[in-house]
């Protein structure tokens, strides 16, 4: 193996995001616009430059792969891909995972499983299905909550991460802390961020201090020290439960940042809250594999110390213009 990856700050780089298309079956309204233009197919990476953008990034040092989009499980192909990558498991790669919508896990949750996928994160911000399709403009709660049924039944656990969206889903925070309680799933809330189009953006924002504040209403609870390297931070409620929060507004959680993510277009993002990057696609469409390794190793040398997402003065500063399908979130 290769020297690891280690940043400016010394922070070693581990984890690896990957989106693996800018497609996707839903709209939510956060996330997109009703009418994206996706990229035409020859920008995009093909399954064997992720293939090989993924075991490179593997041999320098990355223990956790997470497949994301746009929604991953769209892409033509991708359970190849998936089979391919699996081969590193137990051999540098620890982790195998996937940030999903749900919608296609009926399909493919069983093969999935067999690929070594242990954990999966699924999107779902609120369990009642009218509400489901207007904030996914085209997505059916019944068809996601029949996936996450058959990731259970597969073996594979189930994280929901739940954007908290003020005025949407605030009447939701208890059916959905006790649905995940008596489904056996853990549970993230997001704040959202100021990412694309932002039309009442800030009137969205609903601050985790305060959902945290609500929960403790009704349960006791207690930090948990555990940190992923990531912006989740967890409590354990009094029944046992684990929550997590995610808060890239109201908290900075940049210095201990252990990540990078890559976009479809091979466009290697070393903080999700800057506009540096370095074209990876290029590289590996021209270069050999030492060129490759050393333009990561370039870019990682670039990797600043944290954001500048700041909704404290009721404006929204620090905004990055990309889609958050475009960086995969
Ligand atoms: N399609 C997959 C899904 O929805 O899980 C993977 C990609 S999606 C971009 C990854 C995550 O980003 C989802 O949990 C989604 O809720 C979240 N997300 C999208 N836009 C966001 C925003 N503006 N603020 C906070 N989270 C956002
Ligand atoms: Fe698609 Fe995920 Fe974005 Fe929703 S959050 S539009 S499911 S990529």
């Amino acid at each position: 193996m290769d020297a690891a990856l280690i940043d400016p700050f010394q922070r070693a780089i581990s984890y690896l995001r990957v989106s693996v298309t800018d497609r996707c079956d839903f709209r939510c309204l956060y996330c997109m616009s009703e009418n994206m233009t996706f990229l035409p197919k020859a920008e995009l990476l093909t399954l064997e430059e992720l293939d090989r953008l993924c075991s490179t990034f593997i041999g320098m040092g990355v223990q956790k792969l997470r497949i994301t989009g746009g929604e991953p499980l769209v892409r033509r192909g991708i359970m190849g891909f998936f089979r391919n990558v699996s081969r590193h498991l137990g051999s540098g790669l620890e982790e195998l995972t996937l940030t999903t919508n749900g919608s296609q896990l009926a399909r493919y949750a069983a093969e999935l499983a067999d690929c070594g996928v242990r954990r999966i994160n699924v999107s779902l911000d609120t369990l009642d299905a009218a509400k489901f399709q207007k904030i996914t403009r085209w997505g059916r709660l019944g068809q996601v909550l029949e996936g996450i049924d058959a990731a259970k039944a597969a073996g594979i656990r189930v994280k929901i991460n739940t954007v908290a969206l003020k005025g949407f889903n605030e009447d939701e925070l208890f059916p959905l802390i006790d649905w995940c309680a008596r489904e056996g799933h853990d549970l993230t809330f997001i704040e959202v961020m100021p990412m694309g189009e932002m039309e009442d953006r800030v009137g969205q924002f609903w601050s985790l201090m305060d959902l945290r504040h609500r929960i403790g209403t009704r349960y006791a609870m207690a930090d948990l020290s555990e940190r992923t390297g990531g912006p989740a931070r967890y409590v354990r409620l009094e029944t046992g439960q684990k929550i997590g929060f995610i808060t890239p507004l109201s908290h900075n959680f940049c210095e201990s940042c252990n990540r990078v993510r890559v976009t479809c277009t091979g466009e290697l993002f070393m903080c999700l809250g800057q506009e540096d990057r370095a074209d990876l696609r290029e590289v590996m469409r021209n270069g050999n594999d030492d060129a490759l390794r050393a333009a990561i190793r370039e870019a990682i040398a670039r990797k600043p110390k944290g954001h500048d997402f700041d909704y404290s003065r009721r404006e929204v500063a620090g905004q990055v213009s990309r889609h958050m399908s475009h960086t995969g979130g």
